[in-house]
């Protein structure tokens, strides 16, 4: 394969996109519900029994991940002490206390990653934190703040409704709560709904089963913290889905099961890690007054294809491929050149990435066969670029292999297992790392509905998509906020800077209405139309997702979905970070209003 054609690479991404595009989209896939529920129950946590809740509080939010522990604790650190956070798992964490498989790890530079290093003064250990760091360190954040206090566990909301007489929600939940609160928060996470593949068969099949994010230990031996899987030893087991957490969990299971077969659909982009432990003495180096915002808007300067930082911080695979778009940008051109050459110039920094990547599964992978069906025919940001040091080399043990399906899927699940091609794999246990929801409405993945001012539905209301002014705000759904990704900076190579970001205007906005003593916020019609225009989605990024492999990052193939986690500040991320630092400071607080009195 000629690498050095951009022609031959063009053709080949284009046909391996073929392969893969789906009438069905998002619909391929199926819910955790009726038998397969019980996938979903909790191995980490004991539900334990206490009465419904009927009080009131100042502020529930919805989700006890990074968002809920970043939105409570700088709501607490302004004076606002009775904030109760809802989560349906059996404590603080979110994604961390989900996802506890063995290898989890974050994959963006804990520097940046882990949400409040300074305010609670906590060095990393390592470069790439663990998942048990990260959960410890949502409890540390939890224990700093106070937000273990009164949160409810194992509890999910089922139902919030606007009570304009007394300007508060109503929340109920799934253990019979039923209380009120004056603001809400919602902070459910990006990828918290586990999905399962639309594979023929999958409930026929007699052997034993989880999904990653519910990873049964008690089967497996081991825990997360990285024991051995010591009870695999006679197994075999098959792993569906190569995805960012197959690539962490593959080399666990590689050395311990009798026979592993990692069932393939599309390969990941696997770069190199370079995993180190943080140095105390250089840490005390960095960690000066205002150091974690420096880095947070160092690491977003760098990741953005325009402008000229002067230094790259984290300097890693992340900021790699933007340094050399820009080094392309940056070299000479001719006085005609215009938009087509700037996609050129893209276009032509990725071939040469992706060619690095794929010439590294070559050095590591002994078997020719196994190492071409690793490589990745598309453009490193048409899915998540994944990080590892071991995963390629997993599969030169002789008890591993790859069954790559070419694109096409598992063709059936039976009773004994799996089957690829008309070939039936006997297995014990079939491990799914099919990942989760994104492409779907938000109320589904909420999991529950908000009935709003005139008793408008968010469901309704955001029927063709999301209206919000800063992705945090909706009008007609007074004193909620949200606190994810969409219509703000819309940052996915570092989720957690988007929300500690957006914590910090809801503390802003909250305590200017309690020094004003306000008993309303809500959105002007003017100030959410501007929003929702200025959203237009990047030609840059229009053009390049459409070409793209399918994926959750492009809505499955299927075009624009209303529902994109991908539509952010038209200006970019960086320029979405300036904007919204200077609305918060100027104290105008511009496209909201203001009510002390019931309309
Ligand atoms: P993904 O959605 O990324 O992966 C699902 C996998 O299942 C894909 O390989 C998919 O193939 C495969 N699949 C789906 N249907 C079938 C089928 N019928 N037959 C065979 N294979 C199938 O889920 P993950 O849990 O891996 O990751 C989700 C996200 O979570 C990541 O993108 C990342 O954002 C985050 N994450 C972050 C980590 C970190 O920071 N370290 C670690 C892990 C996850 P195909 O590609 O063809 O659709």
């Amino acid at each position: 394969m000629a690498e050095d054609d951009n022609d031959v690479l063009r053709r080949r991404y284009a046909s391996e996109r073929a392969k893969r595009l789906r009438q069905d989209g998002n619909d391929q896939y199926g819910e955790l519900k009726g038998t397969f529920a019980r996938l979903l129950d909790d191995p980490y946590g004991e539900r334990t029994d206490r009465a419904p809740k009927h009080d009131h509080v100042t502020v529930t939010f919805v989700g006890g991940g990074f968002a809920g522990l970043v939105t409570g604790a700088r709501l607490k650190a302004s004076g606002i002490d009775d904030v109760r956070i809802v989560e349906k798992g059996g404590g603080l964490g979110g994604t961390w206390y989900w996802n506890r498989y063995p290898g989890a790890q974050c994959d963006t530079a804990s520097m940046i990653y882990l949400p409040l290093l300074e305010e609670t003064g906590y060095m990393p250990s390592e470069r790439y934190a663990h998942a048990p760091e990260i959960l410890e360190h949502c409890n540390r954040i939890a224990a700093r703040y106070g937000l273990h206090d009164g949160a409810l566990f194992h509890t999910e909301v089922t139902d919030l409704v606007w009570d304009p007489r007394h300007s508060r929600w109503i929340v109920r939940t799934n253990r019979n709560d039923e209380f009120t609160s004056q603001f809400v928060g919602i902070g459910t996470g990006p990828l918290h709904v586990a999905k399962l593949p639309g594979i023929p068969g999958i409930g026929e099949f007699a052997g034993h089963s989880f999904h990653t994010s519910r990873w049964d230990y008690a089967y497996t031996g081991g825990d997360p913290a990285g024991a051995p899987l010591d009870r695999l030893g006679d197994k075999r087991v098959a792993i569906i889905g190569t995805g960012a957490t197959a690539v962490q969990c593959v080399p666990h299971l590689a050395r311990a099961c009798g026979q592993l077969f990692v069932l393939q659909r599309t390969p990941s982009s696997v770069d190199v890690r370079a995993k180190q432990p943080i140095d105390s003495r250089w840490f005390a180096g960095v960690a000066t007054p205002g150091w974690q915002d420096r880095w947070l808007e160092n690491f977003v300067a760098n990741m953005s294809a325009a402008g000229s930082p002067s230094e790259d911080l984290v300097d890693d695979g992340w900021t790699d491929l933007a340094k050399r778009i820009r080094g392309r940008l940056a070299a000479p051109r001719s006085d005609s050149a215009g938009f087509q050459d700037l996609l050129a110039d893209f276009e032509a920094a990725d071939f040469e990435k992706m060619s690095e990547i794929r010439a590294r599964v070559d050095t590591v992978v002994k078997d020719r066969d196994t190492a071409a069906a690793l490589k990745a025919w598309y453009r490193q940001l048409c899915k998540r670029p994944c990080f590892h040091d071991e995963y390629l080399d997993a599969f030169n043990l002789p008890s591993v292999r790859l069954v790559d399906t070419d694109g096409s899927g598992v063709e059936q699940i039976t009773a004994a297992g799996v089957v690829v091609a008309g070939t039936q794999y006997q297995v014990d246990c079939i491990i799914y790392a099919s990942g989760f929801e994104v492409g779907t409405a938000p109320t589904r993945r909420y999991g529950f509905d908000l009935t709003g001012r005139d008793g408008v539905r968010l469901s309704e209301f955001w029927s063709s998509g999301m209206r919000t002014l800063h992705g945090i705000h909706v009008r007609g759904f007074p004193n909620v906020f949200l606190v994810q990704l969409g219509h703000g900076g819309n940052f996915i190579a570092n989720v957690p800077h988007n929300l500690t970001d957006a914590a910090k205007t809801i503390a802003a906005v909250v305590t200017h209405m309690q020094d004003k003593g306000y008993a309303q916020v809500d959105v002007t019609r003017q100030a959410e139309d501007a929003w929702t225009r200025q959203l237009a989605p990047n030609p840059v990024m229009t053009s390049f997702l459409t070409a793209c492999t399918p994926g959750y990052y492009n809505n499955e193939g299927q075009g624009p979905s209303p529902h994109s986690l991908l539509v952010g500040y038209g200006g970019g991320a960086p320029a979405y970070f300036r904007y919204i630092d200077q609305w918060r400071s100027s104290g105008a607080f511009e496209g909201l209003k203001f009510s002390t009195t019931v309309p």
